[in-house]
């Protein structure tokens, strides 16, 4: 059994020394357990955050311990009522090719046409820009949503959503091809690259009439951007700050929190973070249902980059945190 573990916490970004590859005998499951074989791991941003040790919303990995992330497995052998061998599920195996489970947490995946999507689209980043945008954006017909990491699985969802309920959609991607993809594949009305020198004025240009939902992902320079672009009453979903995951310390410069306060005071914006299980959980099978409609229909789109090989994945990851990855990015480790 392969397991990639965490070696040491990253100091800045992930190098090739923050994970190691470890090798140990293949599970056996007791009384009440399953083996699962791991075939699809998602990369995921958060997984930034339980390589620290920094107060967060979860525990941190234990130095040694096999790195979190959820899976798309196979069950080889089951000693669970309910599981059979050659089951497919949705589960939380981590970094490595097998794990054991008592099936809690588990959800079967019963004759799927794309598996690994319930890594994406139809599952977590799929529900985090479902539950994000429609109880906290709140958006309304006519109005504009903004939205960064436009391509990836919880932008590009935020942006067809709002497209579905005929809003204007401005994405904010990084370089020319990805913002071609979102307009053209899409169908965002704009989209803009946060690299361009010029970003904050062709940003203020695609958006005439201001932004009333701006989906946070990435903070830092996309949203010193779009904050005096906000409207009155405009609401912020806070879903991700990317940009700062691997930050050590706060940026140089003069103290703007003040600024910041003022803007929020006056334009009466509404900001509220959320982690999308905790806050939400409940509203998870009305997601699945509506979001299962829109896939089939064709109205949502979904892009994923496969990588293969559980050793390919430090270096994935790391790429990811830069916007290295075009979609969502899935390691397979395994054929069925
Ligand atoms: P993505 O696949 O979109 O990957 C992250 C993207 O962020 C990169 O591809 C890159 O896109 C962009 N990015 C990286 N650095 C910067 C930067 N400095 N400035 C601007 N953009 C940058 O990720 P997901 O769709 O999986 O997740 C999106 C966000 O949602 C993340 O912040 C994640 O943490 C958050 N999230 C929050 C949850 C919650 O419960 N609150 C649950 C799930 C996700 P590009 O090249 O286009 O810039």
């Amino acid at each position: 059994n392969r397991q990639l573990v965490l070696a040491e916490r990253p100091k800045g970004e992930p190098t090739e020394d923050t994970l190691r590859l470890e090798t140990s005998a293949v599970p056996e499951p007791g009384e009440g357990q399953m083996l699962l074989r791991t075939l699809y791991l998602s990369l995921d941003p958060y997984m930034r955050g339980r390589m620290s040790d920094a107060p967060s919303y979860a525990a941190p990995v234990e130095i040694g311990g096999v790195m979190v992330g959820g899976t798309v497995a196979e069950v080889v052998t089951s000693n669970v009522e309910g599981f059979e061998g050659g089951d497919l599920v949705l589960s939380f195996n981590g970094w490595q090719d097998y794990a054991l489970s008592d099936g809690q947490g588990l959800q079967k995946l019963g004759g799927i046409d794309h598996p690994s999507w319930a890594l994406g689209i139809l599952g977590m980043p799929g529900f985090t820009a479902w539950a994000g945008l429609m109880e906290i954006g709140q958006p309304k017909k006519g109005e504009t949503i903004a939205v960064a990491a436009a391509t990836g699985p919880v932008g590009a969802t935020v942006g067809q959503i709002g497209k579905i309920l005929g809003c204007r959609v401005v994405g904010i991607a990084g370089g020319a091809e990805k913002c071609a993809y979102a307009v053209d594949e899409l169908g965002f009305d704009a989209c803009i690259d946060h690299k361009a020198d010029d970003f904050a004025d062709r940003l203020k240009d695609a958006c005439p009439d201001g932004v009333d939902v701006y989906f946070e992902n990435v903070g830092g320079r996309v949203f010193d951007a779009i904050l005096p672009l906000l409207n009155a009453n405009a609401r912020v979903p806070l879903c991700g700050l990317v940009s700062q995951y691997n930050a050590t310390a706060l940026p140089e410069g003069p103290d703007r929190m003040g600024w910041l306060m003022g803007q929020i005071l006056r334009k009466k914006i509404t900001m509220r973070g959320f982690i999308i299980f905790d806050d939400f959980g409940h509203l998870y099978p009305d997601f699945a249902k509506q979001m299962q409609q829109w896939v089939e229909s064709g109205q949502v789109k979904y892009r994923e980059e496969v990588i293969d090989g559980l050793e390919s994945a430090p270096e994935a990851f790391i790429g990811l945190l830069k916007g290295e990855n075009f979609g969502k990015r899935v390691i397979r480790i395994s054929d069925k």
